[in-house]
């Protein structure tokens, strides 16, 4: 052992340098990996081949337009779903749902019937298909259910397939699920998505019909880009904060970080590509699309993106991603991390939400359009996003706010706090000439006058990109920038999906009366937009939203900044707020506060967690290690004074600087545990107010006196992995 004091710093380190699984390979697969893809999926194929004629065509009409489900197809689905299960091994089934946790959830139940002569056979019920009936008690309700009753249901999802989890330990036949509580009113992540999915359908149908399209539906379509961090197991263990806070409440800045801008884009190590590897051979399985891989820009940091598919279905495949992230980087002895903000210093980890809508005849709808009448109607759902996030920006804002993303929005890095659109040259120019009226030139030349008939062919180059901003145009689709890395993106797809609606309503609603009085539709339309834009131009911003300039001005246009989380929950609940969701049947305003006060709670618990967590590392791990220090410098001045010499001023003046930042750590964590041992009155949001005001500070200021002695006490004492080790070590 070459260290005195062995600890699980050193021993992680040594376990990393001498381990014979560092040249593990991802296992090649016999399959051809087009092969691969959904062969665990009872995709739309395999229904096609197992199901009788009429009844796939009526599941068919539930999937793709909407239609009600037939409770007589329940039973023929659920006996070819288990056949094709069981095929492949399947035992079991369970309701996938995800639960207000943020997290998915499973409860399995064996396909195993007992018979009355005592042996067993495999049955599966549609009514087992249809509605499950798991135990609700133990997930959040913000208060729902406590007044009703314990019970929630799991109500099938057959826009989403179902699909077999595979594990070396079990296979298991996945059905996505609503879940609700008894009174219908929802306890998850997915029934408002699926509510405003249809609320935007409705609406844009109607947008679509005045230009005389027969699409009867538009969905919205999400891709989710996925970044994460990926550090080797050893040091997660030796982390009590990674493992249960999710980021290091400890780590001073380590000599080399992101500066040498080494790493985006970079090769990917090998245990790294071959994780990344069997990661996708797995989503590949799942039938989820994924497409990219990259490098990010902190070391260790990197990035997952699939194609886009319908958002219910892209939500589900995002949940599946980062789980499957999580449980094959396991085999490499690799941790996921996918906080927002692991490291202080270095990048943090956010989802790019990309976001259109795409009618039923395969049309994407923000895609400008070849012809005059294309780009009118283009122009028209352009202006609905535009004028949506001009009203209800602070709805986005709150579609991205919990603890961990505090650390990212506002910082340096992250779009700001302050939600705005970017354009691009080209369409802002378009934008405003519009909002002037009139016939003008485009600048790529031209008469630009809106209507179906003379609006000419709009350039296809969306312009130069813009990565400040937290909601960018870029093309054909929208770009939610502002997302966590951890966090479901349902609820950020549900606010776009919910002011699209109501934006793209109001512009129907308008539209619809002029052409029932027998006005022009063309003149109609430029007027409309003309209108709109005008109200709506102080949302685009093509600048740089970092600079403190922006601020300023956003300030000017009277754009809020909801610096932190707690700033911004509460205009869930506005008035405005609850009208918007209520008319759109997306939340009642009891689903409204209780999911507000679930975020308020899971703010409050995540620093709480926090913060003891800091206390224990502080006061369990760094100050025994400072005082062993703080003890060697103190022997070796001792026995210089022993041995008659003079004990030299910066030797001494070491020992004064352990011992005052030793004491500077006692303090500040005395004083949280003190903090920690008040219960101020007060609602759930006063609560959050102090969490945010009172123990973060105090947070703070004991991590800042742990990571001065980092750079003080011996390496060899220095119980935890350091920034430099987790982030370069692999
Ligand atoms: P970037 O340059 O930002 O990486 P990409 O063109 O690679 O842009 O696309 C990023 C993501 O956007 C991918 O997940 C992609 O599938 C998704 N995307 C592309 N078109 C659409 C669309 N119409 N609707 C939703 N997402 C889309
Ligand atoms: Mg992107």
């Amino acid at each position: 052992m070459p260290y005195d004091h062995d600890n699980a710093r050193q021993s992680a380190i040594e376990a990393i340098t001498s381990w014979t699984n560092l040249g593990r390979r991802a296992p090649k697969s016999a399959t051809p990996f087009t092969q691969l893809f959904g062969m665990n999926v009872f995709s739309d194929d395999v229904m096609r081949a197992r199901l009788p004629e009429n009844v796939y065509r009526m599941l068919r009409n539930t999937v793709k337009k909407g239609e009600p489900l037939d409770p007589c197809v329940a039973d023929v689905v659920a006996t070819a779903m288990k056949d094709w299960a069981m095929e492949r091994g399947a035992t079991h089934f369970t309701h996938w749902f995800q639960p207000m946790t943020g997290l998915t959830a499973e409860k399995h139940d064996s396909f195993l019937s007992p018979t009355e002569n005592g042996s067993a056979i495999a049955e599966f019920s549609g009514s087992e298909l249809v509605r499950g009936e798991p135990d609700a008690s133990s997930f959040p309700s913000g208060g729902i259910r406590s007044t009703f009753e314990a019970r929630g249901y799991t109500a099938w999802d057959p826009t989403s397939p179902a699909f077999i989890l595979d594990n070396p330990n079990g296979t298991t036949l996945c059905i996505p699920t609503a879940f609700c509580s008894w009174t219908g009113e929802a306890l998850d992540k997915k029934t408002p998505l699926l509510r405003s999915v249809e609320a935007l359908s409705t609406q844009a149908v109607r947008i679509l019909k005045l230009f005389g399209s027969t699409a009867t539906r538009v969905a919205p379509t999400a891709g989710a880009e996925q970044e994460y961090f990926l550090i080797d197991k050893n040091f997660y263990y030796a982390r009590p904060d990674l493992i249960n806070a999710g980021r290091t409440l400890f780590g001073a800045k380590p000599p080399k970080g992101q500066e040498m801008e080494d790493h985006y884009f970079g090769s990917i190590p090998e245990r790294v590509l071959a994780c990344m590897f069997e990661t996708e051979t797995e989503l590949y399985k799942l039938g989820v699309p994924v497409k990219t891989r990259h490098n990010e820009v902190s070391p260790a940091q990197y990035e997952i993106a699939p194609v886009f598919e319908s958002a219910n279905v892209a939500t589900d495949h995002n949940m599946l991603i980062m789980e499957t992230l999580k449980r094959v980087a396991d085999r490499y002895g690799l941790q996921v991390l996918l906080h927002e903000k692991p490291f202080a210093g270095v990048n943090g980890s956010g989802k790019h939400v990309n976001w259109s809508m795409a009618d039923d005849l395969g049309n994407n709808l923000l895609k400008p359009g070849a012809t005059p009448h294309g780009n009118a109607q283009f122009l028209i759902f352009l202006t609905a996003v535009i004028r949506a996030v001009a009203k209800h920006g602070d709805l986005l804002r709150v579609a991205v706010a919990h603890a961990g993303n505090d650390h990212r929005l506002g910082a340096n890095e992250a779009p700001p706090a302050i939600i705005s659109i970017f354009l691009g040259e080209m369409l802002e120019d378009i934008v405003d000439q519009i909002a002037k009226g009139g016939a003008t030139t485009a600048k790529a030349g031209g008469e630009l006058k809106i209507g179906v008939s003379t609006l000419p062919i709009l350039p296809r180059d969306p312009g130069d990109r813009n990565r400040t901003s937290p909601f960018a145009f870029t093309g054909n689709k929208f770009e939610f920038r502002a997302c966590g890395s951890a966090q479901s993106i349902s609820g950020p797809i549900i606010v776009v999906n919910t002011v699209v609606a109501e934006s793209l309503d109001f512009l129907a609603t308008e539209l619809e009366n002029a052409v029932a009085a027998g006005k022009d539709l063309n003149s109609e339309i430029q007027t409309l937009l003309q209108a709109a834009i005008k109200e709506s131009r102080h949302i685009i911003f093509n600048g740089d939203n970092y600079s403190e300039a922006w601020h300023a001005e956003a300030e000017r246009r009277g754009l809020p900044n909801r610096r932190s989380t707690v700033d911004s929950l509460p205009d869930f609940i506005s008035p405005k707020s609850t009208a918007l969701f209520n008319k759109y049947g997306v939340f009642s305003e009891r689903e409204l506060h209780s999911r507000f006060e679930i975020f308020l709670e899971n703010y409050r618990k995540t620093l709480t967690v926090e913060s003891y967590l800091t206390l224990q590392i502080a006061n369990r791990m760094i100050l025994p290690a400072a005082l062993r220090y703080q003890g060697e410098v103190a022997d070796s001045l001792a026995k210089l004074k022993a041995a008659g010499l003079s004990v030299p001023k910066n030797q001494s003046a070491l020992l004064d600087e352990l011992v005052a930042l030793v004491d500077d750590l006692q303090a500040a964590s005395d004083k949280l545990a003190e903090i920690l041992e008040e219960h101020p009155a007060g609602t759930a949001l006063d609560h959050a107010k102090h969490s945010r005001d009172v123990v973060i500070p105090a947070m703070n200021a004991v991590r800042a006196a742990g990571d001065k002695l980092e750079g003080l006490v011996a390496s060899d004492l220095w119980p935890l992995p350091t920034y430099q080790e987790m982030l370069f070590i692999k």
